[in-house]
């Protein structure tokens, strides 16, 4: 068996590290899960066994988000981008209004973009000007007359944008795209119309997401969807209309137990989340514009630290050097370029302390 010391530290934006007790405990139940003798990659999601791993997975996530009877919790195939879709063809389609997209990034922008071929889009606010570097003032955003939802995208995972608190635009209700940063820090669930995440981000691996929706919503579905595109078909039949992704279920159940067991819940996540990022932000800060931060501070993502240097070919020198150390993943994405270091859930103190320790010798060394 390699040493713990073998892991490198992944700073890849998704799929992303997990926790190494979630990693032990899926080996530990590979041949067989505790008293079933079969793996979880070979039950049947009809099995008492994965009732079970589905009804606590549901219990944890109600409990960590304090979900109440108002809002249902399915769980759903196809990414977060299927939800792009998803999410106007059951709450936009057939109404009158139009929906009101704020776009603080890549995601929110390619939501829209979805979402025009359901129904009316109206943009609210759109950050390109600078490069989506920034939030909306609440006086910036300019809402339609009684939009049929407002659509933000809670942390934008390739601008390092991230909104500080549950926005409030009046009576529409708010959909939220939470993929990269469901599971990081409490959220007041009973403000939002609908909250989507994937799990490869936070929450676990890729194949399933989480779609988090008020009761009242589901009664936009019309009949003449197609019945896996019905969020109505999923509630019905409790997550369970046709084969889910059962491994992707019972990691995400690991990924729950361990936040709630060994991370102190919502709250406790948050503040190690936020202590990783204050080391890594302090650093851009200190550096005397050697490391310009590419977000605002006061938007500042806890997730994806994303930053540049003074030239693409120091960029380049910076990733390398970083892999000798040790520490993978950190160019960013190729539309924006520079540096992202994505900081989820699962990475260590010892990570970001690592990385800081680099960057600092690094500036040492490159800087004339
Ligand atoms: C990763 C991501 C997506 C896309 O997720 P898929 O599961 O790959 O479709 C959408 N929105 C945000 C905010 C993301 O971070």
């Amino acid at each position: 068996m390699p040493a713990m010391t073998d892991r490198v530290f992944n700073f890849s934006p998704g799929p992303a590290v997990l926790p190494v007790e979630v990693l032990e405990q899926a080996r530990d139940d590979m041949l067989s899960l505790p008293g079933v003798g079969m793996s979880v990659l070979e039950i049947s999601h009809r099995s008492p066994a994965f009732d079970r791993i589905l009804e606590e997975t549901l219990a944890l996530l109600k409990s960590l988000l304090g979900i109440g009877d108002s809002h249902e919790v399915i769980f759903l195939q196809g990414g977060a981008s299927l939800q792009f879709s998803m999410v106007p063809m059951n709450i936009l389609r057939g109404q009158s209004a139009a929906a009101d997209y704020v776009i603080t990034g890549t995601w929110g922008a390619t939501g829209a973009k979805e979402a025009r071929r359901e129904g009316k889009v109206h943009v609210a606010w759109d950050g390109a000007a600078t490069n989506h570097d920034r939030l909306p003032t609440d006086r910036e955003i300019a809402l339609s007359p009684q939009p049929a939802y407002v659509h933000i995208t809670s942390n934008e995972t390739i601008q390092g944008v991230q909104w500080k608190h549950d926005p409030d635009f009046g009576p529409a209700p708010l959909v939220c795209d939470c993929s990269s940063d469901f599971l990081s820090r409490p959220i007041d669930v009973s403000r939002y119309g609908l909250i989507y995440a994937c799990a490869q981000k936070n929450a676990g691996i890729a194949g399933v997401t989480t779609v988090i929706i008020r009761k009242d919503l589901l009664e936009r579905s019309h009949d003449d969807l197609p019945t896996m595109l019905d969020y109505r078909t999923f509630v019905k039949n409790g997550s369970r209309p046709n084969t889910p992704p059962v491994f992707a279920i019972y990691i995400l159940d690991l990924v729950c137990r361990w936040i709630t067991g060994r991370m102190g819940g919502l709250q406790g996540m948050a503040r190690h989340n936020a202590a990783k990022a204050k080391l890594l932000y302090d650093t851009l800060d200190q550096s005397g514009g050697f490391y310009a931060g590419h977000a605002r501070p006061e938007c500042r993502s806890d997730m994806n630290v994303t930053f540049r240097l003074p030239d693409e070919a120091t960029e380049k020198a910076f990733v390398t050097g970083a892999v000798k150390r040790g520490l993978m993943d950190l160019k960013g994405h190729r539309s924006v370029g520079g540096i992202r270091a994505s900081i989820y859930n699962a990475m260590p103190l010892a990570g970001v302390e690592a990385l800081r320790d680099f960057m600092t010798d690094f500036q040492r060394e490159h800087q004339d």
